[in-house]
């Protein structure tokens, strides 16, 4: 007794559909009750097989009341984007297809997407058009991608061969960021052979944006770490003041624009990002701020042979062609076509509409700080992108109206410490966040700080 396939997936859009309808209906945080329920679904390996209808129904009512509503316009916590709806059904169908993108060989769509997507994200962004792009899971491993490239360039100009020769007696590489690097790039600095304390760190000013008079020397042993988009502040380093000394000097320039790069794509912001163009490599996550389903980035990088030096992994049973063979841009050998999404996203939004949902999201942080700037909360950061970050009185206020809000599931925001003092952050980086939910989610904050303040 097993429910044939189509049944069984019409099934599994019916309850999609379901969720998505009543997302703004739900606690934005799940409550601790459904959380509780999620034990049901683990105990001991199941026996035997089960019908999977009734092993997405389980899903369907256990699991999904525990999710929180990440793709609902007032979920503001951290920054994570929402998902287009169009990018849902590329997602569905990419993985009915179930393609292995790793080579063109066994997935020519796989790769070809990503050809198209590449083109049109360099295009987006004003970047090199000749840049390699490669497609990797978010942030994270974009910066860690890149950052190998880096590390087999500046390693190369002194004649060493970190992939011939390793890294054990390999000459002196300087890492340079700022203080207000996003911990992450510690982590792939950390897994490329980079220690925490080898970093040299540069001091950052108020908004947490690099100082360009505070930068060291640097030499073409330099790998300079920059960012476009601090996740409390959204401030972005002076690439103008910095970029064109450093590759002057003969360093690597990469810039971390997790969200922040998506500026670029949008006119009346642009402006935060002048410069950034002039780097050697950059990450950005699709996940964010182009409101594709996780988990999905891209790095770029101008120089292929240190992509190839540092990715390259050929075998003859992989049947590699002269066309693009997405493993030797990456970490993975196998991996999902996320290009499909990306390129879903910009073909259905258009230039025009990926510039308007950025400079939204844009818009809604300025009313946030405005009225709440109103209501007598201090804004702490000049809003220049996404981000707001705030606090009220104290910390100890602060806190209490922040663990308020999240109780009361209309919205959810997260706490940061930004410049020494505790705060929260609103994130606005998703498509469906409209000025209701904006004004739904001011109300709830001036209500408690009524109450607490
Ligand atoms: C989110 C973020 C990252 C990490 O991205 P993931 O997609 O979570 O791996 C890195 N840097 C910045 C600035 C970010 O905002």
């Amino acid at each position: 007794m097993t429910t044939d396939t189509p049944t069984l997936l019409r099934h599994a859009a019916g309850y999609a559909l379901e969720y998505l309808d009543g997302i703004n209906d739900r606690p934005v945080f799940p409550d601790a009750d459904a959380i509780a329920a999620l034990h049901t679904l683990g105990g001991p390996v199941p026996e035997s097989p089960e019908d999977s209808a009734t092993v997405l129904e389980a899903l369907h009512r256990v699991a999904s009341p525990a999710t929180a509503a990440s793709t609902s316009g007032r979920y503001f916590g951290f920054v994570v984007g929402g998902t287009l709806p169009v990018t849902i059904g590329a997602h569905w169908l990419a993985t009915a297809w179930d393609q292995n993108a790793g080579g063109w060989t066994v997935s020519p769509l796989g790769a070809e997407m990503e050809i198209i997507a590449a083109g049109w994200l360099l295009d987006l962004m004003d970047l090199p058009r000749d840049a390699a792009v490669g497609f990797v899971t978010g942030a994270t491993m974009a910066g860690f991608s890149a950052l190998a490239a880096a590390r087999a360039a500046v390693l190369g100009r002194q004649g060493w061969s970190v992939r011939e020769q390793g890294l054990r007696m390999a000459p002196p590489v300087r890492i340079v960021t700022g203080a207000e690097a996003h911990t992450t790039i510690h982590k792939a600095l950390r897994m490329l052979g980079f220690g925490t304390q080898e970093v040299e760190i540069v001091p950052t000013d108020a908004q947490g944006a690099m100082r360009a008079d505070a930068l060291p020397a640097l030499d073409e042993t330099t790998i300079l770490i920059l960012q476009a988009g601090n996740i409390n502040s959204g401030a972005c380093d002076p690439f103008t003041d910095i970029i064109p000394k450093a590759r002057a000097a003969g360093a690597w320039v990469h810039v971390d624009g997790a969200f922040g790069l998506w500026g670029r794509a949008a006119p009346a912001v642009a402006e935060h990002l002048r410069g950034v163009e002039m780097a050697d490599s950059w990450s950005v996550d699709a996940h964010k701020w182009l409101n594709v389903p996780y988990d999905s980035a891209v790095y770029i990088c101008r120089d292929h042979e240190a992509v190839r030096q540092a990715f390259t992994a050929d075998a003859a049973y992989l049947m590699r062609s002269d066309r693009r063979e997405p493993s030797n841009l990456t970490p993975e050998l196998s991996r999902r076509a996320r290009a499909v999404e990306i390129w879903a996203a910009i073909r259905a939004l258009g230039r025009a509409g990926i510039a308007q949902m950025v400079e939204r999201c844009c818009a809604h942080a300025r009313t946030f700080a405005h009225e709440l700037g109103s209501a007598g909360f201090e804004i702490m950061n000049e809003v220049c992108l996404n981000q707001v970050c705030l606090r009220y009185r104290d910390d100890e206020t602060t806190l209490a109206i922040m663990e308020a809000v999240q109780r009361d599931g209309t919205c959810w925001l997260g706490p940061t410490v930004w410049q020494g003092r505790k705060a929260f952050r609103i994130s606005v980086s998703n498509w469906a966040t409209t000025e209701e939910d904006v004004a739904a989610t001011v109300a709830v904050l001036v209500a408690a700080a009524r109450r607490f303040g």
